[in-house]
């Protein structure tokens, strides 16, 4: 039992509404997650009262808007337990910050005959930039397999990482199977043979604690919108040593430290790699975003997301013709599943009438559908607002689903 969701379910404007003459079930965390009121106040307040461009300015103005965004650096620096606030850079989101180690780091590492490790169960957020690298570099992409359940071991991890391994590029928590995968022990692996690790955190840093020294990884992604924050907004978390030798990839104002009219040089990390004006409010909301996460605590919201979880896998497979995918333990708040041979679309659209919101899709992850041998599947995913309820409601959304195609079927 887990009083969170109905505790916390109060502070997010916008599940209290009805959708299609229903009171709204939100279990599409996984894709975004919803706002607190702190979070929208927070950026409301911003450009009500201190907005203006960062670090040039030497007006009040300027300086308010670069000790927010800079406080926030040190937020997400905190959270995830960075040694150095340098090693935070802001990006868009998690695809922005892979694609970065990618076009950066991994290019001018990898050479012909090298090898980039990664796994069949990748968002292709974290699975194409390394194709582009691969195909740029002369590198092989090659894959830890997954086991019969979709986790990997890491016997087939110690197999598949060899001397000629540059980069491992895992996922932490994955989008479809909510399993989570032995970060630190893959570290130690691939740190063994020489090769730097990068971590897909874009679903595990909304559930989990994080602590990137521990994991010993080198590189770790996040994504703001997934973890109460806003769109627009994520981080790239780098090993200071390994951010002060890589090569900015875009190039502008902000990010120089002196410019010719032939020849410039840059700044140091994380100057270095946020050129242009930056996503300021973004930022300052996504430190609204970790404050509120940090008073719950973290250790609460995993406990919470995975007892859901747990309670909608067992609710769930006492439907017939309901397949689960993934193992039945070690996943945080995720469920995907397909309901006989009724399209997940066709399921989504269905329980959409009943005000319940689930993806249905190849959730950015087709070799791993293929792997399933799917065209889609339906995922709910919960968050620190869903309720007991909530999974009720999904259970007896699809139960009626279940029946409505068996008489007409
Ligand atoms: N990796 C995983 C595991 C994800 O779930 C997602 C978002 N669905 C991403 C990467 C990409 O995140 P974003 O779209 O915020 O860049």
């Amino acid at each position: 039992m887990s009083n969170l969701g109905a505790e916390i379910r109060e502070q997010f404007p916008i599940l209290h509404q009805e959708v299609n003459g229903h009171p709204l079930v939100y279990l599409d965390s996984g894709a975004s997650s919803q706002k607190p009121r702190s979070v929208i106040e927070a950026i409301k307040r911003y450009y009500e009262n201190d907005h203006a461009n960062v670090h040039r300015g030497v007006h009040t103005l300027g300086s308010r808007a670069t000790d927010a965004y800079e406080g926030a650096r040190d937020k997400v620096a905190a959270f995830i337990n960075a040694k150095h606030r340098e090693e935070i850079i802001f990006t868009r989101g998690t695809t922005t910050a892979i694609n970065l180690v990618a076009s950066s780091y991994a290019r001018s590492v990898c050479r012909e005959g090298d090898e980039i490790v990664i796994t069949p169960m990748e968002h292709h957020s974290n699975l194409i930039p390394w194709q582009q690298v691969a195909k740029a570099t002369g590198a092989t992409l090659k894959y830890i397999p997954l086991q019969p359940d979709g986790t990997i071991t890491l016997d087939d991890a110690e197999n598949t990482i060899t001397d000629r391994t540059k980069i491992v590029a895992v996922t932490y928590v994955s989008n479809v199977l909510g399993v989570m995968n032995p970060i630190k022990e893959i570290a130690a692996i691939a740190h063994r043979h020489g090769a730097r690790l990068l971590v897909d955190g874009a679903q595990s840093t909304p559930h989990l604690k994080v602590d990137v020294q521990r994991l010993d990884c080198d590189f770790y992604a996040l994504s703001g919108h997934k973890m109460c924050g806003p769109t627009g907004i994520g981080a790239l978390y780098g090993k200071k040593e390994l951010l002060e030798k890589m090569d900015p990839i875009e190039f502008g104002g902000e990010m120089i430290d002196r410019v010719d009219l032939y020849e410039s040089t840059f700044k140091d990390p994380p100057e270095r790699f946020e050129g242009g004006t930056p996503i300021i409010a973004g930022a300052v909301g996504l430190g609204a975003a970790i404050d509120f996460l940090t008073e719950i605590g973290m250790d609460r919201i995993h406990a919470h997301d995975e007892y859901l979880a747990k309670l909608a896998y067992e609710q769930l497979s006492q439907i017939e013709g309901l397949t689960i995918y993934g193992p039945r333990d070690n996943r945080t708040g995720i469920v995907t599943f397909n309901l006989k041979d009724i399209h997940a679309h066709d399921v989504a659209t269905v329980i959409d009438q009943e005000g319940i919101a689930i993806r249905a899709g190849h959730h950015c992850c087709q070799p791993l559908m293929r792997w399933l041998n799917v065209n889609a599947t339906a995922r709910a995913s919960f968050y620190l607002y869903n309720t007991e309820d909530d999974v009720a409601r999904l259970a007896a959304a699809l139960k009626n689903t279940e029946d409505f195609f068996n008489s007409i079927g």
